[in-house]
């Protein structure tokens, strides 16, 4: 890992922040927490949603060659003897013959315990999957595991697939679910956790095609990443050596991501040849290959894999969004979400907590809420208002004033720039989507005025 970037969010931070405000908490936490594992609070839901939607919007819902599959997280045990996990699952660990804590071999300097300084063990290999029984007797034939990746779940439906949808080469499948590992190494926050979701595709290409499509999607998920707001100075594409690569790759290339703790993979891109396809054939005794009508021969084809995390992605985005500014003269902290990420699209502050504004605001909010997930907040000064919503990523704030049941005109101000707008009521929601596509606040609704220039600084 790189030197973190002096201009980077401290990770701690930004840890406070998320459990101030309802991002994300220690899974049980009551109890002391359970290590590695990790609960979303209200706005870390959201936020999680907003992630996952703007994938499968751009993989499967914009894309006619994708389809999406949500597969059981328990499979056949075969399917693991097949994929090479049960064998080749493996981190190397060495324990420590004092306080009993175990390390990943390749992660220890020297030969003593990083802990406290005790005599270690040599390695042993230890399976990464989590084991559990189906059925009520706890026996070797009942051992089932829980998935330590979605892929599989793709890779023993292809024939279902192929045959229910009608879909010619190339196309893929993409699955968001849940993953379970159980990591030696964790901590970092959500970064690495022992239970966590993905977002996987799955593409099935001609073998002769496969260096093509590999570039493809390694651009495709590249790009997605900079239009949802990351910056591409921290984004780097990292080729994996020949010692690197995994059992069942050909090429692969790693998306990182400078976390605040260094260079660390974000989504992996990988052209698994017909490793996946042909093991599966094998141990299952089925046929999975392709009639290629042109060539009017069976093929089995390659399949390119781009994998993300899904907690991964939300902690870049919000370690990406993390900003302090001076705004109207006060210190701020906000997070420069993009629009489609953002938990909260628009909250409606009254200006004033007296009798006479809440009716109307309250009429803006319910029918707003029927479009966005908006917020209504009435507590304290509009100042510490504005900062609150700031501080969660909220990219618009709609004031209501006095003014307001004169003109039937409503204020909006934007979270990065500050800039305020004065829209009649009845261009609002139109105004306010428009906004959240990305339409710039000065562009105005018929009857609307600009009302503030910003006042942002560092
Ligand atoms: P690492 O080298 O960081 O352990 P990996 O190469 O094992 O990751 P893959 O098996 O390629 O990861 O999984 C694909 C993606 O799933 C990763 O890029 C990451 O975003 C996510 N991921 C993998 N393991 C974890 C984990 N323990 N916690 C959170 N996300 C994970």
């Amino acid at each position: 890992m790189a030197e973190p970037s002096a201009a980077m969010v401290d990770m701690a931070k930004l840890v406070s922040l998320c459990q101030r405000r309802g991002f994300i908490f220690p899974s049980s936490e009551i109890y002391g927490g359970l290590s590695s594992c990790w609960d979303y609070g209200p706005l870390g839901v959201e936020l999680k949603q907003n992630v996952k939607r703007a994938w499968w919007r751009a993989v499967v819902q914009e894309r006619d060659d994708i389809v999406g599959l949500d597969a059981s997280i328990l499979m056949h045990p075969r399917t693991w003897e097949a994929s090479g996990h049960l064998e080749g699952f493996t981190d190397p660990l060495v324990e420590c013959k004092s306080c009993h804590l175990r390390w990943r071999a390749d992660e220890v300097k020297g030969d003593k315990c990083p802990s406290c300084g005790g005599e270690l063990t040599e390695p042993q290999l230890f399976n990464l999957m989590f084991k559990t029984f189906i059925g009520p007797v706890e026996e070797q034939a009942s051992i089932v595991y829980l998935r330590p990746e979605t892929a599989q779940g793709m890779f023993v439906n292809f024939e279902n697939v192929v045959n229910t949808t009608r879909k010619r080469l190339p196309f893929g499948m993409a699955q968001i679910g849940k993953a379970f590992r159980n990591e030696i190494t964790t901590g970092n926050f959500i970064f690495r956790c022992r239970e966590f979701e993905q977002m996987e595709i799955e593409f099935f290409v001609k073998p002769d095609s496969a260096k093509q499509w590999f570039d493809h999607w390694v651009e495709e998920r590249s790009n997605w990443y900079k239009k949802l707001g990351i910056k591409k100075e921290n984004l780097r594409l990292r080729e994996h050596s020949k010692e690197e690569l995994a059992h069942y790759a050909k090429e692969c290339y790693d998306i990182d991501y400078l976390f605040p703790m260094g260079w660390a993979e974000l989504e992996g891109i990988a052209n698994r040849g017909d490793f996946d396809l042909v093991q599966h054939a094998k141990f299952s005794g089925k046929s999975l290959s392709y009639y290629d009508e042109e060539a009017k021969e069976h093929i089995t084809p390659y399949i390119i894999e781009p994998s993300a995390g899904v907690d991964r992605s939300c902690l870049a985005f919000l370690c990406d969004a993390y900003d302090e500014d001076v705004a109207d003269g006060e210190a701020r902290v906000l997070l420069h979400l993009h629009p489609d990420l953002a938990p909260i699209k628009v909250a409606i502050l009254p200006l004033s907590r007296k009798e006479t504004l809440a009716p109307l605001s309250k009429e803006i909010y319910a029918d707003l809420r029927r479009s966005f997930m908006t917020q209504y907040d009435d507590a304290q000064s509009i100042g510490r208002r504005y900062r609150r919503q700031d501080e969660i990523g909220t990219p618009f704030c709609v004031t209501v004033d006095f003014q307001s049941l004169e003109d039937n005109q409503v204020t909006i101000r934007e979270r990065d720039s500050l800039r305020q707008i004065r829209v009649p009521i009845a261009e609002l929601k139109k105004t306010l989507q428009a906004k959240l596509e990305g339409e710039d606040l000065f562009v105005l609704p018929p009857g609307g005025k600009i009302w503030k220039e910003g006042k942002a600084s560092k």
